[in-house]
């Protein structure tokens, strides 16, 4: 079987696509494209909408209101068996007495195709399980179990792959390995990937684009880089990673810079990072691009600088030193350092200057929470 014959041609397009249950609404006026051949996360905590997201592309679940197209073909109302889009669930749904080739040879094997056997070797051998045909799946561990149901899943030949949480049952360093594989065979096999997690390191190892939920809408979307380094709320900020958030108050608003007063200093914000531009406002920073020094000595890096903090805490964590600092308004600031043997780790008592360079940070509106 050539794979790349098969790599997906046509995008996946939710418009307004809402769900209600009685007066709950799960899921509320979703706009968002999934461009053909992408690894696409929806993200978010638990209860947010996802699963029941994906539940509407997969036909399981009718929408109130909006609609699901495949290209220009609508299918939000198609049977889920006829849509071209298969599910792979955390819990592998397998077939206990059958053996691994014949539960990747289930499917054909109904529909009456030709050629099965050769198929199912091909499956196998891309998910690497070629030698672990005869076994049943109670012989094997999680994370092979979870490659027979993918390529039970891709064997099927849809457009679409939807992924709930297929991870979820494994232990972490299995977790991280799989991660790896799977975006190895969705590069491989070229199809669409939509993908639901609640963990955030794992949308962002493997997808291309995520879109960040949060009570049934859509927060922000973009690729991780983006959404990390240019989050447009305060809980997009937070999902994906730690965050300083330090009250302030913009000053001005010119030109490609917004200056914000910060409990007595002003620091530069690039316009693109900030989505406040008056009033009150939180100015972000992640904890690994904030600089310490002992305090009075010169920084080298250019930029914004807050004077008056005392180191409260040290954890040493391998690769990187983190602190905390206490600034004289109160708050503690995180800080992470990388351990490259440079420099000694600053003592607790340290009195240090706290400093970043402005393209690190970004602005978001005070009228968002910061929890
Ligand atoms: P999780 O990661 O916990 O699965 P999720 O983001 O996938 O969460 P959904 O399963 O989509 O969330 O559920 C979204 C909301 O809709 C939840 O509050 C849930 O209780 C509610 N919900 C889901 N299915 C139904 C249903 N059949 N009837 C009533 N409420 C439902």
């Amino acid at each position: 079987m050539s794979l790349a014959a098969d790599r997906a041609s046509r995008s996946l397009r939710l418009t307004a696509l809402t769900k209600e249950f009685a007066t709950f609404t799960a899921v509320r006026s979703l706009d968002l494209e999934v461009p053909a051949g992408s690894f696409f996360a929806l993200l978010g905590p638990s209860g947010c909408g996802k699963t029941t997201t994906l539940r509407m592309v997969a036909g399981l679940e009718v929408p109130t209101s909006g609609s699901i197209h495949l290209g220009d073909d609508e299918i939000t109302y198609e049977k889920p068996y006829r849509r071209p889009v298969n599910t792979v669930f955390q819990n592998y749904a397998l077939f206990p007495h059958l053996d691994i080739h014949e539960n990747v040879a289930f499917g054909l094997r109904r529909r009456k195709v030709k050629d099965v056997d050769r198929q199912v070797k091909e499956m196998l051998a891309l998910v690497e399980l070629e030698s672990q045909a005869k076994k049943k799946p109670p012989q094997m561990s999680g994370g092979q179990q979870q490659r027979v149901a993918l390529a039970r899943a891709l064997i099927n030949r849809p457009e679409v792959l939807l992924l709930d949480e297929p991870l979820g049952a494994l232990d972490l360093k299995l977790r991280r390995a799989m991660q790896i594989e799977l975006k190895r065979i969705q590069t491989e096999v070229g199809l669409t990937f939509v993908h639901v997690t609640h963990d955030q390191e794992e949308a962002m190892t493997m997808a291309d684009t995520i879109a960040v939920m949060n009570g049934g809408v859509i927060e922000q979307m973009g690729s991780p880089a983006e959404l990390y380094e240019n989050p447009r709320t305060t809980f997009v900020a937070n999902f994906l990673g730690q965050s300083n958030l330090i009250a302030g108050s913009v000053a001005s608003a010119e030109g490609d810079v917004v200056r914000v007063d910060m409990h007595g200093n002003q620091v530069s914000i690039p316009a693109e990072r900030a989505h406040a531009r008056s009033g009150e406002g939180w100015v972000g920073i992640r904890p690994e691009k904030v600089l310490l020094a002992p305090a009075g000595e010169p920084i080298d890096a250019p930029g914004n600088h807050l004077t008056g903090g005392i180191v409260t805490d040290v954890s040493f964590v391998g690769v990187s030193t983190q602190y905390l600092v206490q600034m004289p308004w109160g708050q503690e600031l995180m800080a992470f350092e990388q351990n490259t043997g440079r420099r000694a780790v600053l003592a607790k008592g340290t009195k240090v200057d706290v400093s970043w360079r402005p393209e690190f940070s970004f602005l978001l509106p005070a009228s968002q929470d910061v929890n």
